[in-house]
């Protein structure tokens, strides 16, 4: 199964106009948070990493300050094409409703192990060091992983105030 097998057959392709989209490994490490509004508000935040955009649905959006933990739920990678990706899902299809691109930018990759990704992120309105932390998983099998997303202290300001 590639990468990108689940992102596919969720799609119709004929219908929907968000791209079908390949593997594509560049030398970028962008990300898009991308505000979803579906059957249920969400902002999708994506991360470009190992050619394909890994992505979680954040149904408060990113914190902006720290100290503050918001769910993050893990679903399908997403082709990197899609971080330039607004328009309309029409109804019937998977993730009907409006994208919109909310904020986008670099980010600079800190740590990465199998269960927690620290990043500082550069956007025009999200800026600084962040974490998810995955979630052990509930006795209530839920088929997508769940994590955590918090703002960390930035290293630079700590050490200057
Ligand atoms: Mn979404």
């Amino acid at each position: 199964m590639t990468l990108l097998e689940e992102y596919q057959q969720k799609r119709q392709f004929g219908k929907t106009p968000e791209p079908k989209g390949k593997i594509k490994k560049t030398c970028l490490s962008r990300f898009v948070i991308q505000k979803h509004q579906a059957t249920h508000l969400h902002y999708d935040f994506r991360l470009e990493l190992e050619g394909v955009l890994k992505s979680w649905a954040v149904p408060k959006g990113l914190p902006e300050e720290k100290g503050i933990k918001r769910l993050a739920v893990q679903v399908e990678d997403h082709p990197v094409e899609y971080i330039n990706f607004e328009g309309r899902i029409p109804e019937g299809l998977y993730g009907a409703g409006t994208v919109k691109i909310w904020d986008r930018g670099n980010y600079k990759l800190i740590e990465k192990t199998s269960n927690r990704i620290e990043f500082e992120l550069l956007g025009k309105k999200i800026c600084g060091r962040y974490v998810l932390i995955k979630l052990k998983k509930t006795k209530y099998k839920t088929t997508k992983p769940q994590w955590l997303i918090l703002k960390q202290a930035n290293e630079n300001s700590k050490e200057l105030h």
